[in-house]
């Protein structure tokens, strides 16, 4: 395939993810491990929300591209890493730890920010994943420390489904994560708009979550093409 094909590739793929997403699920391309130009294919595109998960590549990619993306950090992040991309990131939706949001409050605020972060909740079965069980967001949330984070604004949780074939796994997590948003937004933030994102859905999986009340999916391969590790 030559580079003006692979390029077209992207941009009808982009519209073939994006045509089949109902209005109001907002659509976080994963960028992960593509370079910059495959960004750039689907900024000219439209696109301005993009997903890394890897500091100093992300860093790297928001040094070349447009100012203008919205960068989401999607992947396990370490506290020693969090001060990187505290001046710029739009949302870090992968805090699975309260040691990381203190972090998150306290770099932000040295940048005279507020960040957008979502709590990962770790749901499925398999056991390498991250993220906050559901009785440990309870915990989390009824410490009450995170109200007096002034830098940082929990928008909602995400989350990642069993990497299964058996849908009914899938929609079963799916609708376990959409429950729990349903009781912390009701006990913790019926009053606060900003609480409103149910970030679930991978190429894989995306038109389940959307079924299951996903509000944000995040697909790489379905528009990118297969990763090379
Ligand atoms: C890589 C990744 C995705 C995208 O996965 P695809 O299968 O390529 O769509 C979504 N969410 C997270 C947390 C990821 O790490």
């Amino acid at each position: 395939m030559n580079s003006s094909n692979m390029e077209n590739d992207i941009k009808a793929r982009l519209r073939e993810v994006l045509g089949s997403l109902p209005p109001g699920v907002g659509l976080v391309a994963i960028s992960k491990f593509h370079p910059a130009e495959c960004i750039a294919e689907a900024y000219e595109a439209g696109q301005r929300v993009f997903g890394e998960s890897h500091e100093q590549e992300l860093s790297k990619k928001f040094e070349a591209l447009p100012k203008d993306i919205r960068w989401h950090f999607i992947g396990h992040l370490q506290t020693n890493k969090v001060r990187f991309i505290a001046p710029y990131i739009s949302m870090i939706e992968s805090v699975d730890s309260l040691k990381l949001l203190r972090e998150i409050n306290k770099q932000a605020a040295r940048c005279g920010r507020v960040i957008d972060v979502l709590l990962e909740l770790h749901i499925a079965e398999e056991a390498t994943k991250y993220g906050f069980t559901p009785d440990a967001c309870r915990q989390l949330l009824a410490g009450g420390e995170w109200r007096d984070m002034a830098n940082v604004r929990i928008c909602g949780l995400m989350m990642m489904a069993s990497f299964v074939d058996d849908e009914s796994q899938i929609r079963a997590e799916f609708t376990r994560a959409a429950d729990f948003f349903d009781e912390v937004k009701q006990e913790y933030f019926a009053s606060d708009d900003a609480f409103c994102e149910r970030s679930w859905g991978m190429s894989h999986d995306y038109g389940i979550a959307v079924e299951c009340r996903s509000t944000m999916v995040r697909v790489g391969t379905a528009i990118f093409g297969p990763r090379a590790y």
